[in-house]
């Protein structure tokens, strides 16, 4: 392929980005105008107040995730990034990290996690897969429920599950999974798995996805096994 192709391709896919993500961000800004707006009212009731006010930052929370999710699929891939995760670590920070969020929604975070385990990736990859993962089992749950954070080794490959009890999906919503867009939330982005397919991959995993509706979802996350050679090169380059 011509260099002069690839540059004209990067062109393309970045200006197409880049018009998505005006798009989607314009949005949620142009509602929460519209709120702000209505909050110059005088005669507005301090309950409308509250809730448009409460509105307007979901919509701002909302813009932000749509360029956060973006920048990630922009990315390139950089092996340069990758590092030993200990998974335990990283569990134990989504853990705490999502916790309010969970408390918010009536969900109990649980964990079960072997104590050596991890995997070569890049970490801030890892925690963002796995927070639109926790965030995703969380809002499956309208009146709350359980999510069920594990990692542990299976022939001789190291997974990671997060496991849920909520509304679950069909054969097909299945199949549709990872592509843009393809969301069912009156708020959603659909830019989530589309990220989490992409990183995963990226750091040469596969992903699973087990699911029954009305009983809930598994999502599967399955990594090489750390081989004694690039252990021993990881714990060099981690010392830098
Ligand atoms: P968003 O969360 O913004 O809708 P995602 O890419 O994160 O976008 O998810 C896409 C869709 O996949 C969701 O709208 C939902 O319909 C479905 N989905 C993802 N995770 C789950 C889950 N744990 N349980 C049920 N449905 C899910
Ligand atoms: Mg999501």
């Amino acid at each position: 392929i011509k260099a002069e192709y690839i540059e004209a391709e990067k062109l393309r896919v970045v200006s197409q980005l880049a018009a998505s993500v005006s798009h989607e961000v314009r949005n949620p800004l142009t509602v929460t105008r519209g709120f702000i707006q209505l909050l110059d009212d005088p005669n507005l009731d301090q309950k409308k107040k509250v809730e448009f006010l409460h509105l307007s930052l979901q919509e701002l929370d909302r813009a932000q995730e749509i360029i956060t999710q973006y920048l990630t699929l922009a990315k390139p891939i950089n092996r340069d990034h990758d590092a030993l995760l200990h998974l335990p670590e990283e569990i134990d920070y989504i853990t705490r990290v999502m916790n309010p969020f969970a408390l918010l929604h009536d969900v109990e975070i649980m964990t079960e996690v072997h104590a050596e385990c991890q995997i070569v990736g890049d970490q801030q990859k890892l925690r963002q897969c796995l927070m639109n993962l926790v965030k995703n089992a969380i809002e499956a749950m309208e009146n709350g429920g359980k999510v069920t954070l594990t990692a542990g080794y299976h022939e001789e490959q190291v997974v990671i599950s997060i496991r849920d009890t909520g509304v679950g999906m069909s054969k097909e919503q299945i199949s549709l999974l990872g592509g843009a867009y393809q969301s069912t939330k009156d708020t959603g982005t659909g830019l989530g798995l589309m990220v989490v397919f992409n990183s995963i991959r990226a750091m040469g995993g596969k992903i699973e996805v087990e699911s029954s509706e009305g009983v809930g979802t598994v999502f599967s996350l399955t990594f090489p096994k750390i081989t004694e050679a690039n252990h021993e090169n990881y714990n060099k380059s981690r010392i830098v």
